[in-house]
């Protein structure tokens, strides 16, 4: 089934429907590897090795490779399986919608980036997903930061940094900060990086306390208005790990740098219709609408 066009409206559909959402539950039948994380929001939903995968911002991905006659379907709120139970592979909740994987041939998750796995490597950062994480910790390892020439956007990636925080964070806190995502880490100085950690310190718990839900500036929002400058809301593959960036050309210029990164993958700039305007995302919703309207 891989690169069918039925995969490709699978996947456009289940991008309108959990992209950028937060995860409640996740039940996974036959699982490889580490649970899948809740209270994280998805990222990305892409095919790769003919398998469907599911990336949260922390970078934990879900793999699923279907049977001949498996699939992934969306139900929504209170809606019956439309299979038995016992052929349920995966079932994702994420409020709104519930997405069921049928008939997996196989489920694993993984990390999708294990930084720069080295053997020199040091000890993980503090993690800022605790009350008590070590703030100042977080900015001594972005000031020792070795490679000088690496961007902000990685190094607040970087498990040897700072954990627990997942990827809406970092690029929202580098849009509250004005910060361009490709700075230098070199050019930073040390009340820039406390800001830095402090901000999506502050924004992970007001999150996770529920406190009015903390609106976002950047994420998810491409080719969307700005709302401090006006300009318009971008998003790239960035750096080692070719994590989703979101980010702001208009107003995030703090340390600019004047020639690109020297590191590959180059960045690519994602189709900005992928998210929820997708035309087949929109033939397979009007699809579940008509068959939803026919059952009452
Ligand atoms: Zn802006």
């Amino acid at each position: 089934m891989a690169g069918s066009r039925r995969t490709y409206r699978t996947m456009a559909a289940l991008r309108t429907a959990l992209l950028g959402r937060t995860t409640l539950s996740v039940e996974c039948r036959r699982l490889e590897g580490i649970e899948p994380p809740i209270d994280h929001v998805i990222e990305e939903i892409r095919l790769r090795n003919h398998a469907i995968e599911v990336v949260w911002d922390n970078g934990v991905v879900l793999s699923t490779k279907l049977k001949m006659f498996g699939s992934w379907q969306l139900h929504r709120r209170g809606e019956e399986l439309r299979r038995p139970e016992s052929h349920v592979s995966v079932m994702l909740d994420v409020g709104q919608w519930r997405a069921v994987c049928y008939g997996a041939s196989h489920v694993e998750t993984y990390r999708d980036f294990d930084v720069r796995r080295h053997p020199m490597l040091g000890s993980h950062g503090p993690d800022l997903g605790r009350d008590d994480a070590d703030i100042e910790e977080c900015v001594d390892r972005m000031m020792e930061y070795e490679e000088r020439d690496a961007t902000i956007a990685e190094v607040l990636v970087d498990e040897r940094v700072l954990t627990g925080v997942g990827n809406v964070y970092r690029c929202e806190a580098m849009w509250a900060c004005e910060v361009h995502p490709w700075a230098t880490i070199g050019e930073f100085k040390r009340a820039e990086c406390r800001e830095l950690v402090t901000l999506m310190c502050e924004t992970l718990r007001a999150d996770k306390l529920g406190v009015g839900r903390v609106s976002r500036a950047v994420y998810g929002r491409q080719g969307k208005a700005c709302m401090r400058c006006g300009d318009v809301i971008k998003v790239t593959h960035h750096g080692e790990a070719n994590r989703v960036l979101y980010w702001c050309p208009g107003c995030q210029t703090t340390h600019q740098p004047l020639t690109r990164p020297n590191f590959t993958p180059a960045y690519v700039d994602r189709d900005a219709t992928r998210g929820d305007t997708h035309p087949a995302a929109q033939i397979f919703m009007d699809e579940i609408n008509a068959r939803r309207a026919g059952n009452f």
